[in-house]
């Protein structure tokens, strides 16, 4: 990647070195077990992984973005992580981009060192992708908001410390978008209740849970920026959000490219390695053709994104193609390992379960091009 220098290379060798010693041996317990332990966290913590890009005043090394795209490009090609990589490049900007400088002083500290893992929260049961229709409100009382609603599909959500919800402050704000607002809420307030770890299809080693609000008194002092600008703070955080998603899912698509070209040199059917037959010899062609398509349209997209360009129509084409991109691959070299590849000892397996989520969060397949088409001048 044209954006990387010598320390960036000299930093992804040492990522790299901890993911294959302090991460890999473990994913089958940290799957079983359905998270990644705090101490690992902490271990990333003082190693500064986490949040690589937060100010030296807060604890972090104030290191451009190139480096947080190591780390999640390198965690991604492993395929674990996807929660501390969201903590450190979805969640905690909400507190830098949008605290005061008390809640920046309070909060980010924490997110460095890892003990204080964020999430973000939005998606409710009966609202993902239209997000202003979100019903979890919050009711001014004093110096207290009163929040009350549920939130579902959250990352990091059963460790989390500090939940960014995203809450109703006013219910009959036209449009809607205008009442909602972002709120730190802390874990242990009465009335925080975390709910059940859900059970997904794949990312088993990640925590995906539901959260519940009971009359949860929040003081007020925990809103990020204004009341009733959250939607605004929403669609600005998502585009980093995509491309962080978009870094993951392409080092994921790498991962498996790397790992059907190895098996197709040594598996051999019909006396010749299977990947010598011409029709999976084309495959191969064909999936390291996408691969080389999805780096160049994300290499161009965290250029533009680093030079502080608009890439919200880019990165919404990069987003969709990408995720489905990589399922393309995951599902070809799965078929390429033959039953092999339906094993759990083979990583194609998890690969294979864990490309699904992909088009899902951060904006399914269909938003994506509901925003490029738009951006286009084509109204649905
Ligand atoms: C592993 C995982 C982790 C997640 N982490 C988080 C998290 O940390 N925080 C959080 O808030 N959420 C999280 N989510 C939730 C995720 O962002 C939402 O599920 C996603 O945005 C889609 O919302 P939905 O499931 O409600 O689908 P819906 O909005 O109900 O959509 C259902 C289907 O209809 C399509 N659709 C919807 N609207 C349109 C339209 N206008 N035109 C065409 N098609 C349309 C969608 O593309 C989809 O195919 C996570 C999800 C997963 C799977």
């Amino acid at each position: 990647m044209g954006i990387f220098k010598e320390e960036h290379e000299i930093f992804r060798k040492s990522v790299k070195k901890f993911i294959e010693n302090e991460m890999v041996p473990h994913i089958e317990e940290w799957e079983e077990a359905g998270e990644i332990p705090r101490s690992l966290w902490k271990k990333m913590g003082e190693q500064g992984y986490l949040a690589t890009w937060v100010d030296e005043k807060y604890g972090g090394s104030g290191a451009g973005f190139e480096y947080s795209v190591v780390v999640i490009h390198e965690l991604a090609r492993a395929d674990i992580g996807l929660g501390i990589a969201s903590h450190s490049d979805i969640m905690v900007p909400y507190i830098a981009d949008f605290g005061t400088e008390e809640q920046k002083q309070k909060w980010l500290p924490g997110c460095v060192s890892g003990d204080n893992i964020v999430s973000i929260c939005m998606s409710e049961a009966n609202t993902g992708s239209d997000l202003q229709a979100i019903k979890t409100t919050a009711k001014r009382d004093g110096d207290y908001y009163v929040v009350n609603g549920q939130k579902t599909f959250i990352t990091n959500g059963a460790s989390t410390d500090t939940a960014v919800v995203a809450v109703k402050t006013d219910t009959t704000a036209v449009p809607p978008s205008k009442g909602v607002s972002l709120l730190c809420i802390e874990a242990g307030t009465p009335g925080f209740i975390k709910g059940r770890k859900l059970n997904k299809l794949g990312l088993h080693s990640e925590d995906t849970s539901e959260l519940i609000f009971e009359d949860c008194r929040v003081p007020v002092s925990n809103l990020l920026y204004e009341e009733g600008r959250g939607f605004k703070c929403l669609m600005s955080e998502l585009q980093r959000e995509r491309v962080s998603v978009t870094i993951w899912a392409q080092g994921m698509a790498e991962r498996i490219l790397e790992d059907v070209m190895e098996y197709a040199k040594t598996r051999e059917a019909f006396g010749k390695p299977i990947g010598c037959h011409q029709h999976n010899a084309f495959k191969i062609a064909e999936m390291a053709t996408e691969v080389e398509l999805g780096r160049a349209l994300l290499d161009k997209l965290i250029e533009d994104y680093i030079a502080g360009k608009d890439i919200v129509t880019k990165v919404s084409m990069a987003k969709w193609w990408i995720a489905e991109m990589t399922n393309r691959l995951a599902y070809n070299a799965l078929q390429l390992h033959g039953s092999y590849g339906y094993m759990e000892e083979y990583p194609i397996a998890r690969l294979y379960r864990d490309a699904r989520a992909q088009s899902l969060y951060a904006g399914t397949t269909e938003i994506m091009k509901l925003i490029i088409s738009r951006n286009l001048g084509f109204r649905a």
